[in-house]
């Protein structure tokens, strides 16, 4: 993979950075951030990792995962350079109201976005995850247990572990590269698949209960009732529109969960050449071709008629 020469030499050169992802952070998002991070300090510079959202529980197996801290008025002080990773758009990191002296995008969403002094985007790339990996690599520092941890479980959550269409052999090679620096992957699969709380798995099967299919599309919707009665909350949700691609008929997977102020967020996912973010898009939301988003407003049944429609549309269009 080859990384602009722009961002190695402002990696070297600045000293102080925020880094932040999207909200809602997944696996590769906060494996990113705290893998950089961690290979900046260990460099000698000052670093603050941002996120408005929580680390989710089951992501408190990341290491350093206790510094992706909510205030930004410390950061913001230092006049820091701002480093956005898996998104490419300073609203998805719910930055908009700022502005920075300087700021690097390393991305790997084909929602299509100009934001960025340095923009390395890379469509292609399994996880942003695996271009942080290359990038540590560029600026010669060697991966420590920590770095190869949140790096491994990065690229394991956007591949799917190794199963989705993405995995390629400079994933394998680069996961293989982690586990000798001492990622675990028994153990990360362990953390991220096998240490659930009970009421989200309560939640879980609430969910699949409403589950319907109409022409390949698979649909299914979380109320805000549905979290108060299993005592969960949006963060339980990740991955749960994944699970009705097992059935053979289905193309499109999508859960609608409530965020209030009358909004629904659509977690969409699609198996082979069905591109979600297509559809996403015409919510004016995004993502990558296999998994993407977008809020809506307005009744969950106008929600859902509006997303079979587009999906109707899209497979009309290819
Ligand atoms: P998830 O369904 O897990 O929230 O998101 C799936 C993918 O779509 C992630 O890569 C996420 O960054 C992206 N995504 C989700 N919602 C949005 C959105 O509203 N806008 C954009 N641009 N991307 C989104
Ligand atoms: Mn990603």
């Amino acid at each position: 993979m080859k990384i602009p020469k722009e961002v190695v030499a402002a990696l070297k050169k600045e000293k102080v950075f925020l880094i932040a992802a999207h909200i809602n952070p997944d696996g590769d998002a906060l494996g990113s951030c705290l893998a950089l991070s961690s290979a900046l300090e260990s460099a000698g510079k000052e670093v603050y990792v941002y996120n408005k959202d929580s680390v989710p529980a089951f992501y408190r197996f990341l290491p350093g995962y206790k510094t992706v801290g909510s205030s930004l008025k410390k950061a913001i002080a230092k006049d820091p350079v701002l480093i956005l990773l898996d998104c490419n758009s300073p609203d998805r990191a719910a930055l908009e109201r700022y502005s920075f002296r300087k700021s690097i995008v390393i991305d790997h969403h084909e929602t299509e976005n100009d934001f960025g002094d340095i923009r390395w985007v890379v469509p292609a790339a399994a996880a942003t995850g695996l271009m942080v990996f290359y990038l540590i690599k560029a600026i010669g520092i060697a991966f420590t247990g920590d770095i190869a941890r949140n790096l491994y479980t990065a690229i394991a959550v956007d591949t799917g572990t190794f199963r989705y269409s993405n995995t390629s052999p400079e994933v394998l090679k680069a996961s293989a590269e982690l586990i000798e620096a001492g990622a675990d992957p028994a153990f990360i699969a362990e953390c991220l698949y096998e240490r659930w709380e009970k009421t989200r798995f309560d939640l879980l099967v609430m969910t699949l209960n409403n589950l319907e299919i109409k022409n390949g599309v698979a649909v299914m919707h979380i109320t805000k009732d549905m979290f108060d009665k299993t005592g969960t909350t949006s963060e339980d949700t990740e991955n749960f529109s994944n699970l009705p691609r097992a059935i053979k008929s289905v193309k499109i997977s999508a859960l609608f969960r409530d965020i209030g102020d009358g909004f629904w967020k659509a977690s969409l996912r699609s198996k082979g050449n069905v591109n979600v973010a297509k559809i996403a898009e015409l919510f004016g939301g995004g993502g990558h071709k296999n998994a993407a988003g977008f809020k809506i407003s307005g009744g969950l049944k106008s929600a859902k008629e509006k997303l079979l429609r587009a999906a109707e549309k899209t497979s009309r269009d290819r």
